[in-house]
């Protein structure tokens, strides 16, 4: 069997996705393929890409199938021999995305094709929003590490708009407002059920974990898990 393997994490937007990601890139030297990461490097970078998404990203609507793709099949192409186990962190989406993935890791990868696993990350729809509505994240475009204002929720930077980790100021995502993320929630909810049954007839296998608990703990059952 092929020692390369992808995760790729599902959920609600908000869920925990890039804080899980990061947990296991500092504990397990994993790498995290953050499609909304990419999205906003481009937009901070002013790229061709940039431009054309902007709009698309702060109204919480999802980019198009063929730029997020390329994107992602980029990153595979020129970083995926030299690395044992990526999550992807956002991607893919839609149904199209997960065949484009699909014919990709097919066609295009040398040697073994690598395992495929889905986790499904499951939170109450009103602990994502406050978790929406209380994110900030570094402004420093290769660094974008989330906190919380909410000073219950563990995730506070220790200096006030401050990132611990590269000392940029801390902004708010443009798309973490109330009706961006109610469009955010309902593309989610619109495309959960087919995406998922994608990836089953992909051959990937899913799994399904409560990310309504704290981190060590989901960090402690996604490692159990697979
Ligand atoms: P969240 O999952 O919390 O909404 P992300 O940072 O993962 O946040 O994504 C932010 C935005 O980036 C999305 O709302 C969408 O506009 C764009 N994006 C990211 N991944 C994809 C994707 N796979 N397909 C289309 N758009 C995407």
């Amino acid at each position: 069997m092929s020692s390369k393997r992808i995760i790729i994490f599902v959920g609600l937007p908000g869920t925990g996705k890039g804080t899980l990601s990061n947990f296991c890139v500092s504990r397990l030297g994993w790498h995290q393929l953050s499609t909304g990461n990419l999205c906003r490097k481009h937009i901070a970078d002013q790229t061709e890409i940039g431009k054309k998404i902007d709009f698309a990203i702060k109204s919480g609507k999802l980019v198009s199938d063929s730029i997020i793709s390329e994107m992602v099949f980029d990153w595979l192409i020129n970083s995926f021999e030299s690395t044992e186990v990526v999550i992807f962190d956002g991607f893919p989406r839609t149904v199209a995305q997960a065949n484009l993935l699909q014919d990709f890791l097919k066609n295009q990868i040398k040697g073994e094709p690598p395992v495929v696993s889905v986790v499904r990350l499951i939170t109450p729809i009103e602990v994502v929003k406050a978790r929406m509505i209380n994110r900030i994240i570094c402004g420093n475009k290769s660094c974008q590490a989330g906190y919380s204002i909410d000073k219950a929720s563990g995730f506070c930077p220790k200096v006030d708009g401050v990132c611990d980790k590269c000392q940029s100021s801390l902004v708010k995502r443009p798309d973490d407002n109330d009706s961006s993320i109610s469009v955010r929630l309902e593309t989610y909810h619109n495309n959960e059920t087919q995406l998922l049954k994608a990836f089953e007839q992909a051959g990937f296998g899913v799994m399904s974990l409560d990310a309504n608990v704290p981190i060590e703990t989901l960090f402690d059952e996604l490692v159990q898990a697979l």
